[in-house]
């Protein structure tokens, strides 16, 4: 029998230099590349993995250039997104507030078929360093107000909680399927 392909597009949201692009780097090829890494535009990443026996998934990410003050809410961003990494760092208050903006854009922005909100998992990044100035309750209690699906503390840096994040934002868009 020929295996079921999903192609999944998930966006990735946050403040500029909170990782986003190192995440999708991380998590793609397997490593961290110190610096900076300027995102003109979007970029695209792809990574295929066997899910299941039958079933194959196409993951698809899209991160998009950091602003801000502007959301960046154009429509071909977001158009067809299954699923949402809201990123923030953790040694930067102004990041973490920011998430609450893109939250409610997303779900202003984003209808989904069956009427909830699109599956978001909240990531509190760079937990190696030792100046963060969010605690974990604060992080639990946004991710609470803004009824993500999970949040977790990660070091895109250590490689610490990459992989898992993403298997959750994978497993809560494929419960749908
Ligand atoms: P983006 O603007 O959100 O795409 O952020 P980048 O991926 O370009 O990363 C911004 C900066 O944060 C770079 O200097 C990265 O090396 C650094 N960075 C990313 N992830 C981590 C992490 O987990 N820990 C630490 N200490 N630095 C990180
Ligand atoms: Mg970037």
């Amino acid at each position: 029998r020929m295996p079921l392909d999903h192609l999944l597009k998930v966006i990735v949201l946050g403040r500029s230099q909170v990782g986003k692009t190192s995440f999708v780097q991380q998590y793609v090829s397997g490593h961290f590349k110190e610096g900076y890494k300027v995102t003109i535009g979007v970029d695209f990443a792809m990574k295929t993995m066997e899910w299941s026996d039958d079933q194959i998934i196409r993951l698809q990410f899209w991160d998009i250039q950091g602003q801000e003050d502007t959301l960046p809410m154009t429509r071909a961003f977001y158009k067809d997104a299954d699923g949402c990494i809201l990123m923030f760092d953790l040694t930067n208050d102004k990041s973490f507030k920011y998430c609450k903006l893109l939250k409610q854009a997303v779900d202003t922005e984003i209808p989904t078929k069956d009427g909830h909100s699109l599956p978001c998992i909240l990531l509190g990044n760079k937990c190696d360093l030792t100046n963060r100035v969010m605690t974990s309750k604060d992080v639990a209690d946004l991710s609470n107000s803004l009824q993500c699906i999970a949040w977790k503390e990660i070091s895109v840096k250590e490689n610490r909680h990459v992989e898992e994040s993403v298997r959750c934002i994978l497993e809560a868009i494929m419960e749908k399927r």
